[in-house]
């Protein structure tokens, strides 16, 4: 399985710096945000280095959303939010600053004022339907 030794996130997996671990199974790791967002601010993480989504192996996709699920619910049934977001980011211009592919999840209260929305504006549907063309040429040549 990859690794990188200057990681910060294959570090905690390794042990070599402190975390909040709340589970971990042959490919996930799971802790606590130490700057949380909201209370309850988990982290899922595969244990293969993986820069981000791209990177990821599908497997190890798969299991870090799994492991996603059950912190979800954890987190549901000990935080007790209103509801729960989960957020990836991949490179900065999306919010990425640690460089191993993650998962997080964040509990939500009602009216809690965290701005993770955007406004709802009505797109250009020509421009939307011409670029949906695209994607689907794009993901059926991908699936031949
Ligand atoms: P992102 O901005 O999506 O790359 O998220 C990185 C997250 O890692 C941030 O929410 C940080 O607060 C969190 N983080 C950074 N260092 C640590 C650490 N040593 N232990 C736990 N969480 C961390
Ligand atoms: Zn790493």
């Amino acid at each position: 399985m990859p690794t990188d030794k200057d990681c910060l996130f294959c570090r905690i997996i390794a042990g070599e710096i402190p975390s909040q671990k709340i589970y971990e199974d042959e490919r996930t790791y799971a802790f606590m945000d130490i700057n949380p967002a909201s209370t309850g601010h988990a982290l899922i993480i595969p244990k293969e280095h993986a820069r981000d989504i791209h990177d990821l192996s599908p497997e190890a996709l798969a299991a870090t959303a799994l492991s996603a699920q059950k912190v979800a619910a954890a987190v549901r049934d000990t935080v007790a939010p209103d509801g729960i977001n989960l957020l990836q980011c991949n490179e900065p211009a999306a919010g990425q600053t640690v460089f191993h592919f993650h998962l997080h999840v964040i509990p939500r209260m009602e009216a809690d004022g965290l701005a993770l929305g955007w406004p709802i504006v009505p797109g250009d549907m020509d421009a939307i339907a011409s670029l949906a063309t695209r994607l689907r040429e794009r993901l059926d040549s991908k699936n031949t």
